[in-house]
């Protein structure tokens, strides 16, 4: 059966007054599983007035009472966790079992978080030069914000905004992409139930023109983005004078040093290559080994990759599900055909699965010396492949997992806590994960890239949703 979507808009569910629709496909099943209609320019124009408006109300709330709404949304969210993970499963093709389901459980974090470290979200006093003046600060909302958000984390990504900037006063529209919103609209049921105040939340799926539409609108004031860089840089281009939260794209690299606990190394490592089939900005996208321990490690890899079950999402055995899109597709068979022309040896997988309801299903790709120059080392591939590359020493190792322009999260394998800092203070990326993979979250965790690489500038604390305002009093002059 067909769903027939609505927009959620000013607190109200719409069909919009938009003409066309787009067609939702499973990339699992490959069936045609939902409509989702798309917003019109005054669809746009309704949900940032009902937001203003709401707003405007909503930024006098305490954070206690903030707080507790967020509580309530949590607790309706948690209602509905099998039913919002099976959706997520059939429009993104992530396995249910092994990860949709931990993913909505994971929702409610961003709620039940912001809601505790709003209510400790302290404010300055500063000394002045003048006896007889007070000086402090407070934190004040935003306003109102357009989160534009990636496939890959169609439900939890969208929270990212929703958690912190609802539990600092503001209101938020997301936009999630058309081809994976029915999980979200799904969870935005959530809003109603739990007494959102109308027009504080809204979401509007659909592409790049939607997107255009929110960022250059003049009445949102701050811009929560995360995708590719290419896109990054064309938001940045056209947004004007707005606050601005931009995650995105990653080329992690995994060192594998000389000391380190290998069979840790290689389970991680696979791990981060096949988890959520590898479409995310952490992933383990290359792993530098030392060559002393190089053979060793390969044979563990290999070892590791016979845990990966490519499968129908569904099924409880499945820990790697399709992808999710044909574009991501062809970019691994381009990624991997052009890693095989330069000399490199794939050791398993290489290609599409067969015998699939869809050509989206791709076999755990492990490829081995793979030159540096290569597509897999240089851009992000952002499917199932482990790409090693090996060098003599440490000093390599750095010079090579700092030779990118995605330096967002990489990690480090060594029994040594002196080689850890040395590492940690080396290489240039926005997290630096010890022994653990490329894959390590936390909800809570300050995340975001390096300055000078293109991955953006990421969440650090709740601060990010605010505007710091600064009241003086002359108490000459009061009573
Ligand atoms: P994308 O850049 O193609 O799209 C992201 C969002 O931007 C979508 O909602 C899309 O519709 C919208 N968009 C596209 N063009 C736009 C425009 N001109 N104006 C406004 N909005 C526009 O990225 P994607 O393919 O959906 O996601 C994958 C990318 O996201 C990867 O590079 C991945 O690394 C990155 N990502 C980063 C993080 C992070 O936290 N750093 C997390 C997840 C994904």
């Amino acid at each position: 059966m067909v769903e027939n979507l609505k927009l959620y808009i000013g607190g109200e569910w719409t069909e919009g007054t938009g003409e066309s629709a787009h067609e939702l496909i499973s990339p699992a099943t490959g069936e045609h599983i939902a409509n989702v209609p798309l917003a019109s320019g005054d669809d746009i124009d309704r949900a940032v007035t009902a937001a203003r408006t709401a707003q405007d109300e909503f930024r006098h709330w305490s954070a206690f009472e903030r707080a507790e709404l967020l509580g309530r949304i949590a607790e309706a969210v948690q209602q509905n966790t099998e039913e919002i993970a099976r959706i997520q499963t059939l429009e993104q093709g992530k396995p249910y079992h092994a990860e949709s389901l931990a993913d909505i459980a994971e929702a409610n974090e961003y709620f039940t978080n912001s809601a505790e470290d709003a209510k400790r979200l302290e404010g300055r006093v500063i000394p002045t030069t003048d006896r007889n003046k007070r000086m402090f600060t407070f934190h004040r909302p935003v306003g109102v914000w357009a989160a534009i958000t990636p496939w890959n984390f169609p439900v939890t990504i969208p929270l990212e905004y929703l958690g912190p900037g609802l539990a600092t006063g503001n209101a938020v529209i997301v936009k999630p992409p058309e081809f994976t919103s029915w999980g979200l609209l799904k969870l935005a049921e959530a809003f109603d139930a739990a007494g959102v105040p109308k027009g504080l939340v809204s979401i509007i799926p659909g592409g790049a023109d939607i997107g255009e539409m929110l960022v250059t609108h003049p009445d949102i004031d701050g811009i929560g983005f995360t995708g590719s860089s290419e896109t990054g840089r064309r938001i940045i281009s056209q947004m004007g004078i707005k606050r601005s939260i931009m995650e995105m794209s990653g080329n992690g690299p995994t060192i594998v040093t000389d000391d380190a606990n290998l069979d840790r190394a290689a389970e991680l490592a696979v791990y981060g290559a096949y988890y959520n089939a590898g479409q995310v900005c952490c992933a383990t996208e290359r792993v530098i080994v030392v060559d002393s321990v190089h053979d060793e490690f390969v044979d563990l890899v290999l070892k590791a990759s016979e845990q990966v079950r490519l499968g129908d999402p569904f099924d409880e055995t499945t820990n790697m599900g399709p992808l999710n899109n044909e574009p991501t597709a062809v970019k691994m068979d381009r990624h991997l055909a052009d890693a095989a022309d330069r000399g490199a040896t794939i050791l398993t997988g290489g290609s599409r699965a067969e015998g699939f309801p869809t050509d989206l299903y791709y076999e755990f790709t492990v490829i081995d010396g793979v030159p540096e120059d290569s597509l897999v080392s240089t851009e992000e591939t952002f499917g199932p492949v482990l790409p090693i590359l090996s060098v003599a020493q440490d000093d390599d190792a750095v010079a090579l997992a700092n030779r990118t322009h995605l330096g967002l999260q990489a990690a480090v394998f060594t029994s040594s806590l002196q080689r850890a800092f040395w590492y940690a203070d080396r290489v240039r990326s926005g997290t630096v994960v010890i022994n653990d993979s490329t894959d390590f979250w936390e909800t809570f965790q300050p995340f975001g890239g390096a300055a000078g690489t293109d991955t953006g500038w990421g969440r650090g604390s709740l601060e990010e949703f605010t505007d710091p305002q600064t009241v003086v009093i002359d108490l000459n002059n009061v009573k």
